[in-house]
C-alpha cells in the first residue's frame, strides 16, 4: 500500500514528494505549483520518511553521476532496491 508518491518539480528539477492523495504541490525551492497528474512517479513509497530519504538519495545521486535524470534502468533499479528495502525491514 503506497501512501506517498515522489515527483520532481518541472521548473527547477528538484525531487519532492506528495501524499498519494494530494493533487497539487507547491515547490519550496522554486514555487511552482507543481500538478500531480502531470508529472512522472519516480517511485511510491510507504511513508514519509522512506520519501524523505530516496528523495535526498536521488538528489545526491544525480549531482554524484553529474547526470540530469535516471535513465529506464536507474529507475528499474530503484524500484528494485527500495522493494527489497522494504522487505528487509519486516
Ligand atoms: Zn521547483
Amino acid at each position: 500500500m503506497s501512501m506517498y508518491l515522489v515527483i520532481r518539480c518541472p521548473g527547477c528539477r528538484t525531487f519532492t514528494y506528495v501524499d498519494s492523495f494530494q493533487r497539487w504541490k507547491l515547490c519550496h525551492v522554486c514555487g511552482e505549483a507543481i500538478d500531480v497528474n502531470r508529472v512522472p512517479v519516480y517511485l511510491d513509497v510507504n511513508d514519509h520518511r522512506d520519501a524523505e530519504t530516496v528523495v535526498n538519495q536521488l538528489q545526491a545521486y544525480l549531482q554524484q553521476a553529474g547526470k540530469r535524470d535516471l535513465s529506464a534502468e536507474e529507475l528499474e533499479k530503484l524500484r528494485i532496491d527500495y522493494a527489497n528495502w522494504v522487505r528487509s525491514r519486516l
